[in-house]
């Protein structure tokens, strides 16, 4: 036999070794997968509902969060929103999000937190972003859970814009804290969601210092205050639903960074926006 044939054999046999040992299943239909499949199997991956914002910059869940930005009495331009796919209560792929969120799957939310950074990078849109960051957790919250699920996909969308612009973007999962702890959203009206985390949100003052030391000393070329500070900021989340998280912490980097600001967000899921 061709040694060759024998070489393959071995190391499929050795990926498929941990499959054999504990079988991985499809997140979203529980079907074992093969040792092609990563997370999702081929019909599932297929069948992902991608809403595919990305390739353009006026999409409902920007509409939807620029209508929010404006009742709140901020935001002087259009914001962009970007999310990878749809999340449908009941539909299996509103698991994705749940599985970085509480059973810890790193892996499955770091692989679709990539997905949704090389479109994000390959968006002429958001070409321009200089920061990212992410939703907070109360520390009580961040303490019990251990990690903050919003970070792990924001560090991933940083990665993936730095990549052809090594030094230009900043990430600070740190940059904005809860003022209060806030009931869980997903029992409350939309109204009341708005209510819940109103004015929850403010940018650290240690955090502030740093962005502006960084910028001090990566932009020295650029003389005014105003080109110091960060005029793109990618906000992050898991799931967009209502906006009224987002748009609570986007008034906070308002607040901080003046209305010049372009504040965008970026999700793993978005619900479809009415
Ligand atoms: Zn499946």
């Amino acid at each position: 036999m061709d040694p060759r044939l024998t070489r393959l054999r071995l190391e499929t046999l050795l990926r498929s070794l941990p499959d054999l040992l504990m079988p991985r299943v499809c997140l979203v239909c529980g079907r074992q997968l093969l040792p092609s499949e990563r997370h999702l199997c081929v019909c599932c991956e297929a069948d992902l509902p991608l809403t595919h914002f990305e390739s353009n910059s006026r999409n409902p869940m920007a509409d939807s969060y620029n209508a929010r930005l404006v009742v709140a009495g901020c935001g002087m331009c259009y914001q962009y929103a970007v999310s990878l796919f749809y999340y449908g209560s009941g539909s299996g792929y509103d698991y994705i999000p749940q599985a970085l969120k509480y059973d810890r799957n790193f892996g499955a939310g770091r692989h679709f937190a990539r997905m949704l950074g090389r479109l994000v990078a390959g968006a002429e849109h958001f070409r321009d972003v200089d920061l990212v960051t992410c939703v907070p957790l109360h520390w009580t919250r961040r303490y019990r859970r251990g990690y903050n699920q919003a970070a792990v996909i924001a560090s991933e969308l940083a990665r993936a814009l730095q990549a052809d612009r090594p030094g230009r973007v900043l990430f600070d999962p740190w940059l904005l804290r809860r003022t209060r702890r806030t009931a869980t959203q997903t029992r409350l009206s939309v109204a009341d969601k708005a209510l819940n985390v109103a004015g929850a949100f403010a940018v650290r003052p240690s955090r502030l210092n740093r962005i502006l030391r960084f910028n001090h000393t990566s932009r020295l070329n650029r003389p005014s205050r105003l080109n110091s500070l960060p005029r793109h900021i990618l906000l992050v989340d898991d799931v967009y639903t209502t906006g009224s998280t987002l748009s609570a912490c986007a008034e906070a980097l308002f607040e901080a960074f003046g209305p010049e600001v372009r504040v965008s967000i970026a999700t793993l899921a978005c619900v479809p926006q009415r």
